[in-house]
């Protein structure tokens, strides 16, 4: 079995606008990132600086981290729905309630499989 064109069509249409999405807070977070400017990292800043600095460089990578994470698994939606797999449980194969799909449309798991990942 395999949902509709007609059900997918504004799943992707969704997901793409997530994709475009992510990638500008990307670019934006690159952008805030203190060490973004190579230039910086020379200077003579004082520790109470630097240390400011590096903080929000591990804050900047953190957030870049999780935005990936969310962008991979968007773009892993996107190609399974051009396969023809979206809304199969990738552990399972069964099919993933359309309630859990519409909480979370990236969803890769059934609901029985996700308890049993504990996620
Ligand atoms: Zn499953």
């Amino acid at each position: 079995m395999q949902y509709p064109k007609n059900l997918l069509q504004p799943i992707w249409e969704y997901l793409k606008k997530l994709e475009t999405d992510l990638l500008t807070r990307k670019k934006q977070i690159a952008k805030e990132d203190p060490f973004a400017d190579t230039a910086r990292l020379n200077d003579n800043a004082d520790d109470g600086t630097e240390a400011a600095e590096q903080f929000g460089h591990d804050q900047a990578e953190a957030m870049k981290g999780e935005t990936d994470g969310v962008l991979s698994r968007v773009r892993g939606a996107m190609k399974r729905i051009d396969e023809g797999m979206y809304g199969k449980c990738m552990a399972c194969g069964s099919m993933i309630d359309t309630d859990r799909l519409g909480i979370d449309p990236t969803a890769e798991l059934c609901l029985s499989c996700a308890k049993k990942n504990n996620k």
